[in-house]
């Protein structure tokens, strides 16, 4: 139905390197790290973004959250990570499916925004 590129990935039409996949949630490397760990975290059920939300995706919004940190020590990233959403044109989101970035590796990621 949702033929965005993420969809495809969780339906298994385009190869990604899963890190960590349950009934709701799916993880797997960025095609473009831009840190030693590069992890984007996705629901599995087509949200295109958090302009998006609604209460109905409260739990799955959450559950992202609450596997970073093991995504993250699993990675090699165990003295903590960002976390980053991209929302919207001005939030520069390219791929219109809910993603969490979690970037680390490790060393510090430096200063959260570039000025
Ligand atoms: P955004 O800018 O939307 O927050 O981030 C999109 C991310 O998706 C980028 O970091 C980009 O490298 C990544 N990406 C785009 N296409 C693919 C793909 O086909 N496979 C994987 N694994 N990552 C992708
Ligand atoms: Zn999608």
């Amino acid at each position: 139905m949702h033929d965005c590129l993420f969809c495809r990935i969780v339906r298994g039409e385009i190869p990604a390197a899963k890190v960590y996949e349950d009934d709701e949630v799916l993880a797997f490397r960025d095609i473009q790290p831009q840190r030693p760990v590069h992890v984007l975290v996705i629901p599995k059920r087509h949200i295109t973004s958090l302009a998006h939300a609604t209460p109905e995706d409260t739990l799955v919004l959450g559950r992202m959250l609450a596997v970073a940190n093991g995504i993250a020590v699993d990675q090699g990233s165990t003295d903590g990570f960002r976390s980053i959403i991209n929302t919207g044109r001005v939030g520069g989101q390219e791929v219109m499916h809910v993603h969490m970035h979690i970037v680390g590796g490790p060393d510090p990621v430096g200063p959260m925004l570039k000025r």
